[in-house]
């Protein structure tokens, strides 16, 4: 947009303006079997209505938002960048030798716009993970710009991705489009590396956001650890990488995006036989 926020009050008598983000800190969710998961309930919402396809989130950008921030320019990402290595410090007893993994399982949604799969398995190492992020990141001048209390959560959809569907009369995300695959459980997630995303930059060749830096938290029986900024991340997520090359590009193919990358193929039949045995029958 073309009014900048500096974060600064207006000077006429107007309210103060909310600062918005536009960096976050997270980690990237990448197991494949997580990704099949999400993909049957984004499918079956699909089936359900059409329209709602893009709300739904890439699987390439699938992450749990940590902390959400505001930096205004190249000397606060920089300044930024410092604070997570210096949060790597206090974050290494905690997360090295995969010390931290997230089990997901079910779906609740805030305010029927947000729609995500529940972190609950790990929830205490994460809340601390945060913890110690949140605080360091305050004590160096880079507050969290959300007031709200931390809610492990993995968004699967929001309606905010698209402002038209409520113009289009879509203001709540059905429940009767996902109700099946409440109790679902989507499978765990090891946590390696932290990372320092760019909400509006463009995506990386991989579908997952530009990282302006990566923590990474090695198996200390194995290599040195890295603080390196770039190329530390997991696996790539090929289908997306295939089609994704830009925002708009992205958000038009997520959804219909196929899983051609053979584990996740194998992982999503195996997965799709569990869930047709243990599906549990819509609620009335
Ligand atoms: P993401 O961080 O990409 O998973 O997006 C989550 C969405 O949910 C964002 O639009 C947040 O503003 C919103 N959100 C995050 N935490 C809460 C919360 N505790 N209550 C309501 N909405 C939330």
């Amino acid at each position: 947009s073309g009014s900048k926020d500096d974060g600064l009050l207006p000077k006429d008598k107007k309210k103060p303006k909310k600062i918005m983000p536009n960096f976050f800190l997270a980690i990237r969710v990448s197991n494949p079997q997580i990704h099949s998961a999400i993909k049957i309930v984004q499918d079956s919402i699909t089936t359900y209505n059409e329209k709602l396809t893009p709300a739904l989130i890439p699987l390439a950008t699938l992450h749990l938002t940590l902390m959400v921030i505001h930096l205004e320019n190249d000397e606060q990402i920089q300044k930024a960048k410092e604070v997570l290595n210096q949060c790597k410090i206090s974050l290494d007893p905690i997360l090295q030798n995969s010390a931290l993994t997230i089990t997901f399982s079910g779906l609740d949604h805030f305010n029927h716009q947000v729609l995500y799969v529940k972190a609950l398995g790990g929830e205490e190492v994460l809340k601390s993970v945060v913890n110690i992020v949140r605080e360091t990141f305050t004590k160096e001048g880079i507050p969290s710009t959300d007031r709200r209390e931390f809610s492990p959560h993995l968004t699967v959809m929001k309606l905010s991705r698209k402002p038209m569907l409520r113009r289009k009369g879509i203001k709540k995300i059905p429940e009767e489009s996902y109700v099946s695959w409440v109790d679902m459980s989507f499978g765990e997630e090891s946590v390696n590396s932290l990372h320092l995303c760019s909400m509006n930059k463009k995506k990386e060749k991989d579908g997952f956001y530009k990282c302006e830096a990566t923590v990474t938290f090695i198996d200390t029986a194995n290599e040195p650890a890295s603080t390196e900024a770039e190329n530390t991340r997991g696996e790539v997520d090929e289908a997306q990488e295939l089609n994704s090359t830009g925002d708009e590009e992205q958000e038009a193919t997520s959804s219909s995006t196929a899983l051609c990358d053979e584990n996740a193929g194998e992982a999503s039949k195996m997965l799709r036989k569990t869930l047709l045995m243990r599906r549990i029958s819509p609620r009335s």
